[in-house]
């Protein structure tokens, strides 16, 4: 068994400065815990550098905004406190996951603009996020919740609150066996998994859903522009569930599942083709390039 995530050697940056990894808490009348009043970013560094860690830095702080929880720090900040944690574990290739989320303070109740917003930097080593599954295509089953409407919560954000049908969905998923769960939006259409975008292919052209109402991965941004340069036609739109017969491939993109061929999604069946390997492999060159 591995070991716990808040049991191992290591160090963690911290509202400015590094701690011994063990010593990395919290008191638990943080409003967060109380609140979701979290925000968070999943990154990944490769060889030694991490990949669009600007973007990343600049979205926690967008996320931040979009909370009314101003992060207190800059993107320079941002940026130098993931590299200051890859330097004092001695990270090449890991996982980072800088998180801000709104403190302890005067506060213990629905609002707490008194209270600090804090952060703190983690990284680790961690390797295909779907398992030795990946290119047999992953199983998805296909989420009992909705995505939310724009106006029933930020859907721009990376906002812990986001993530609670997300865990009980892959929870549901995990027990039948599947490795991941599709959504639906609110409305109906197709929009993402529980932590990947999701992408399609009919006759040599790219589908994927418009990233107007959940998170616009910034994997989905790079595979779109990837696709463009290569002379494909990718159609960003609103797609609906009964299209999903008509499609031959499908991945997902995210910095975890960076690219994760989908072999099926409930009853619908997709094969790991051409381009979904393609694509694959040309992102697996652009991260390390
Ligand atoms: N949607 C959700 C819900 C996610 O958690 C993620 C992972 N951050 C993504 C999409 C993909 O985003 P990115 O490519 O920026 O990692």
């Amino acid at each position: 068994m591995t070991a716990a995530y808040d049991d191992r050697d290591g160090w963690i940056w911290m509202d400015g400065e590094l701690v011994a990894w063990r010593e990395a808490k919290v008191h638990i009348l943080t409003h967060a815990m109380h609140y979701a009043s979290s925000v968070f970013e999943g990154e990944r560094c490769y060889n030694g550098k991490i990949f669009k860690s600007r973007e990343h830095s600049l979205r926690l702080i967008e996320s931040g905004r979009l909370l009314d929880m101003p992060i207190p720090y800059t993107a320079d900040q941002i940026d130098a406190a993931k590299e200051e944690v890859l330097r004092a574990n001695g990270f090449e290739n890991a996982y980072l996951r800088v998180v801000a989320w709104r403190g302890s303070g005067p506060d213990m109740g629905v609002s707490a603009a008194r209270n600090p917003v804090r952060m703190a930097v983690c990284a680790w080593e961690w390797g295909s996020y779907y398992g030795d599954a990946k290119w047999q295509g992953a199983k998805l089953d296909v989420a009992k919740w909705k995505r939310p409407s724009p106006e029933t919560i930020p859907t721009a954000a990376k906002a812990a609150g986001l993530y609670m049908i997300c865990t009980m969905s892959k929870h549901a998923a995990e027990a039948k066996g599947c490795s991941d769960a599709l959504f639906m939006d609110w409305e109906g259409y197709v929009a993402e998994a529980t932590g990947a975008n999701i992408f399609f292919v009919k006759d040599g052209e790219i589908h994927t859903p418009l990233a107007d109402r959940f998170l616009n991965g910034i994997t989905r941004q790079t595979i779109i522009q990837m696709l463009r340069d290569k002379g494909y036609t990718v159609h960003e739109r609103r797609i609906l569930p009964e299209e999903l017969e008509g499609f031959s491939e499908c991945w997902l993109t995210g910095t975890a599942a960076e690219v994760t061929p989908v072999g099926q999604i409930g009853d619908w069946h997709f094969q790991v083709g051409r381009i979904t390997r393609q694509v694959a492999e040309d992102y697996e060159a652009l991260v390390r390039a």
